[in-house]
Formats: C-alpha cells, structure tokens, sequence
C-alpha cells in the first residue's frame, strides 16, 4: 500500500532545497531515484509505504547536523532511519519530506576493556558489535532477533529489547551516554563513560526510545560485561498453554533466574514446524517454553538446570530437552527466531506487543484467543515471557481485505483494553511509531500524554522532526 500523505505546515523538497543538501552531503549522499524512495518508503511493518522526496545519506556528525539545520530552517520533515526493520512504522515518511538514513555511520570507535565501555556510531548494525567485543571476550546483550541487519541507533531509538533482555534488561540499560543532534542542528551530548553519573537530568534515559522524535543519535557510549563462561539451553513442552504460562511465573517465583525465557504457542511451534526441522517432542506439543541459563561453570549450570525442570514438572511439563552443545542450543533457538518470518509466510498479520504482569501471562493468552475467536481472526502468541511480554499475532487467513481491517482493528482495541485492565501496557519493545499512536492514550494518563507532548516541543519546536508519530496530531 502507498501513500504520499501531504501536511499542510511543512514545506516541499524543492530544486534549491536539494541542491543545498548536495553541497552538504554530496552527490552520492542523496537519493531521489523511484526505487530508492519505494525502499526507504518502507520498513518492516505490515506492507505499508509512504514515499520520501529524497533519501539523505550523511557521512558523519557534522554532516547530520547540517541537514537538520537546513531542513528545520525550511520547515523541510526529516525522518531518522536505521536499518528499517521497525515494526510499528517510526521509519516511515509518513509526510514524506527526507529520509535521514544512519548507515553510513558505521564505525566501532573504541571498545575499551578496562573499563568495560565502547563507543560506537548509530549505523553499526548490532551483531557486529556483539562480534567485536566477542573477541575481547566480552558481550553487549541486547539481542533483538534482527540483530543481524538492525542498528544501534535503531535499537536505542526503540529501547529494544529481545530475548536475553529477560537477565540483562533492554537496551537502556546498556548505554551510558549519548552523541545526537536536536532538530535545530546542535550537538548534545549527554551522560558519560562513569558507572555512576548523577549530575542533572538523565536525558540519556530521556532520548532512549524516543523513536527518532526528539534528536539524531550519532553515537553511544555502551556498557559490556564479561562474556558468561558457559550457557545452556533446556527446551520445555507441555500439553496446554495455561500451565506453560504458569511455569514461566513459578520458574522466577523460585529463584531460577534464566537469561533468557521465551514461550512459543502452537500455532508458532507449527508456522516453524512447516518449513524447519524441529524435534517430535517440541512440534507435537501445545506450548513451548525456552530457557537459556548463564553461569560460571558447567556443572553448576546442570544442576540449576536439574532444579528448574523439576520446577516446570511440577506445572505439568514433560520430557525436557537439555542443550550443552553450542550448535544444539543455536539448532533450538534457531526455533524461535524463526516465528516472525514462519507466520509471515502463513498469512498476512497484525501483531500486537502486549506485555503483562508475568502473573497475567496465562490471562492474556486466554485473552488473546477469545478476542481473535470473537472476530473471525487466528492469533498466535509467542515471545519474551520471562519479561511478561507476548507478541500477539492477529491473522488475516481467508478475510477479504475490508473485513480484515475491520476485525483487526476491533480486535486490537479489544485486546489492548483487556491488557491495560490486567494491568500492562501496549509495547514492550517495537514501540508506538505509526500504527499503534492511538492506544497510546490507553497506556498512560492525561498528564503524562501532555509533559510528553511539552518534551516534544521543546525539543523540536517546528515539529519537522519524525513527525506523525507516538502522538495522534
Ligand atoms: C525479524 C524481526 C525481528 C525483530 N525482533 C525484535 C526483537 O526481538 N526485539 C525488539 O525489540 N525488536 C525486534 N524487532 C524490531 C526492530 O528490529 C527493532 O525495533 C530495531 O531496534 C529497529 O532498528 P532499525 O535500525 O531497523 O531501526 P528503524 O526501523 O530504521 O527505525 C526504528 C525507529 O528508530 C528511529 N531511528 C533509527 N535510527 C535512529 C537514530 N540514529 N536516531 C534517532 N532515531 C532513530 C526511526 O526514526 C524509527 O522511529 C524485530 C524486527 C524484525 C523485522
């Protein structure tokens, strides 16, 4: 679907605009051709498209902030991109003006193993850093299932998260300072490479899933950690979906503390199933829970594992499959990291990134199905469970394009309101962006809607800055 949405306030790119950006960026640091506007006019949610007049590409700090500068002098909207792999849309042009795409920031500035820190620019794709500090034996944890194509600006943009996030937290947690450029082209730094640092207001904190609205980040100091001497990976089958929900809950209430926890459903385990091996006892059960423990020593990683299945018997699991083997715990998780591309293939979707109390976690998936059941639709539910935190699939199957629209949109208002009743919230990870800007009011309170909005307006007071998105204008 495309769409070149127009907002009355803001200007055209025209002629002289561009040939400005040319003398900034250079010739091959803009793009105006129709394929590069219809691949930048996309990210990866849904099939949704909005076309920019151009594509910018700038090559360092200096050069962000003088497009910024340029465009917010002629009221010109610049949208920040990473890799496009977002899922609620922050990356789309949706009232075109530019793209201001990272990629070409793209340099590990230092990884200092001392003091457990790197520095590194916004377009450095995350796997490759977790590669480089690998080799110094150290590891930066946030591990989104993109990881492979997504960017740490992108990351920090979103605060995103994946599935070790559950032991070592989400992106914020992991970043220690900030390099950006507000809307009106200034250079701010914030935060700084000390573990403790107090000295006035965090906006470290405060531009970490900003989503691109408030400032550019061009780089992020970043903290490491020692690299866990051994892991292991225990797959967790059983026969209804409820009592997996509940082992999740207990598995914490007793101390396990895995890394990581993640809960796959049936109709996940069978969306993977089609296409990928996955053994019998996995793909014939009804829920799926994955555990990845970190610790110092083998054997006392199998003796936390011995305990934690005991656990999960307890709440009906059965025939737990234990992983020593590195490439038999990546042949299991490969499982999981397969679920968004799987369901894909079976239908177009919309997904919803409920997060629940982790005691909720077997009301929102019973929630879940009464709500799609209610709406003709198919949901499957799978992810970071130990962060109470489910995506929820809502599918098209044979729905006609209008109908489609219709029940998805109801049941997603539907499942939202019961997610906030149960008392969580409408995002853990993928973010407000464009399509979930209107189940923002349901999450927070008037007040913290309207200081969110003066933030927004401090920051950018032309609003050029990824206009149209968290807030419904
Ligand atoms: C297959 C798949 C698996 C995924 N798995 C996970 C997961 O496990 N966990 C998770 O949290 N997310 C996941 N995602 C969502 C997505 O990958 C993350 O939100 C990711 O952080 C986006 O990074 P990106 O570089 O692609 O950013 P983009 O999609 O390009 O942009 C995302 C947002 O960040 C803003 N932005 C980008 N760069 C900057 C910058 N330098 N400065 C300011 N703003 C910026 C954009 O304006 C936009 O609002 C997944 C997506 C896919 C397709």
């Amino acid at each position: 679907m495309s769409k070149t949405d127009s907002s009355p306030g803001f200007s055209p790119a025209t002629p002289d605009f561009l040939s400005r950006l040319e003398q900034i960026v250079g010739g091959d640091g803009i793009l105006t051709d129709d394929v590069a506007l219809d691949g930048y006019g996309r990210d990866e949610t849904e099939d949704l498209c909005f076309l920019p007049e151009a594509v910018v590409l700038p090559r360092d700090r200096r050069q962000v902030s003088q497009v910024l500068a340029w465009a917010n002098e002629s009221r010109v909207p610049v949208t920040p991109r990473g890799a496009g792999t977002g899922l609620s849309g922050g990356a789309l042009p949706v009232h075109r003006g530019l793209v201001l795409s990272l990629e070409r920031l793209d340099r590990i500035r230092s990884i200092d193993s001392d003091n457990l820190t790197a520095e590194a620019e916004a377009g450095v794709v995350t796997a490759e850093l977790q590669r480089r500090v690998d080799e110094h034996g150290l590891l930066y944890p946030p591990d989104p299932a993109s990881r492979e194509t997504c960017q740490l600006g992108g990351n920090i943009a979103e605060d995103s998260a994946g599935p070790r996030c559950c032991l070592y937290g989400s992106t914020r947690r992991w970043v220690m300072g900030l390099e950006a450029v507000k809307p009106d082209g200034t250079i701010l730094k914030t935060g700084s490479r000390n573990r403790k640092d107090v000295a006035g207001y965090n906006l470290t904190q405060l531009l970490i899933g900003s989503e691109g609205t408030l400032a550019v980040v061009t780089a992020a100091t970043l903290r490491l950690t020692p690299r866990p001497a051994a892991t292991l990976t225990l797959a967790l089958p059983f026969d209804h979906l409820e009592p997996a929900a509940e082992a999740v809950c207990e598995i914490f209430r007793r101390g396990h503390s895995p890394a990581a926890c993640e809960l796959l459903e049936r109709g996940a385990i069978q969306a993977v199933a089609a296409s990928h091996p996955v053994p019998a006892q996995l793909s014939e059960s009804e829920a799926l829970i994955l555990i990845e423990l970190h610790g110092d020593d083998p054997e006392g990683l199998l003796e936390r594992a011995a305990a934690l299945a005991a656990t999960a018997e307890l709440v009906g699991g059965y025939e737990v499959l234990l992983a020593q083997e590195i490439t038999e715990q990546r042949r299991l998780w490969e499982i999981r990291e397969k679920v968004g591309e799987a369901v894909k293939e079976r239908s177009l979707y919309k997904e919803a990134d409920a997060v629940v109390p982790r005691s909720a976690l077997a009301d929102l998936v019973r929630q879940a199905r009464r709500t799609a059941a209610d709406h003709g639709l198919e949901a499957i539910c799978y992810g970071h469970a130990g962060d109470g935190n489910l995506h929820v699939n809502l599918l098209q199957g044979d729905l006609d394009a209008e109908a489609w629209q219709t029940a998805r949109d109801a049941a997603e208002e539907e499942l939202f309101r019961a997610v906030v009743a149960l008392g969580g919230t409408v995002t853990g990870e993928h973010g407000i962006g464009w399509t979930q800007r209107r189940y923002l009011p349901l999450a927070v309170g008037d007040t913290a809607l309207e200081t969110m909005v003066s933030i927004k307006r401090l920051f950018d007071p032309r609003g050029i800055l990824n206009p149209g998105k968290i807030f419904v204008e």
